[in-house]
């Protein structure tokens, strides 16, 4: 699907995460988590929640994390989490096995929201390589 989406992956140590939705419309922003999480599990990026929720629907239980901008153009990463649990809740997936949803974002007063729709965290922009590497471990869906 992605270049590189066969590629070898080295895994953070104890986390299960294989997967990962990445969605930003910045270009940078998208390539710093790209950078950082790429070597450990395969990243498919989305430059909106449109693209994103298409991608997602392609193959949603394969995914075992997403990292969702919030402010974006077309659909911004609430909706499309809304959009996402939605799609769950057709499907009947159960609540442990929903998809983890962090958050990312430069201004945090939509965060609130976003928890509520079902988020588990959120990260704040700038982004530190580490703080996400800590967070990814955290929040990784067993399988
Ligand atoms: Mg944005």
């Amino acid at each position: 699907m992605i270049a590189g989406s066969q590629g070898v992956f080295t895994p953070i140590e104890g986390c299960f995460v294989k997967k990962i939705l990445v969605v930003d419309d910045n270009a940078v922003n998208r390539q710093l988590i790209l950078e950082v999480l790429r070597e450990h599990a395969e990243c498919v990026e989305a430059v909106d929640g449109v693209e994103a929720f298409e991608k997602y629907q392609e193959s949603a239980d394969s995914y075992d994390l997403a990292l969702l901008d919030i402010a974006m153009p077309r659909m911004d990463g609430i909706e499309l989490l809304r959009q996402i649990r939605r799609y769950e809740e057709q499907r009947q997936v159960l609540p442990a096995d929903r998809l983890p949803v962090i958050l990312v974002t430069a201004f945090p007063d939509r965060v609130p929201e976003g928890m509520e729709e079902g988020a588990i965290d959120y990260l704040v922009k700038p982004l530190f390589s580490r703080i996400l590497i800590v967070k990814v471990e955290e929040h990784s869906k067993k399988r």
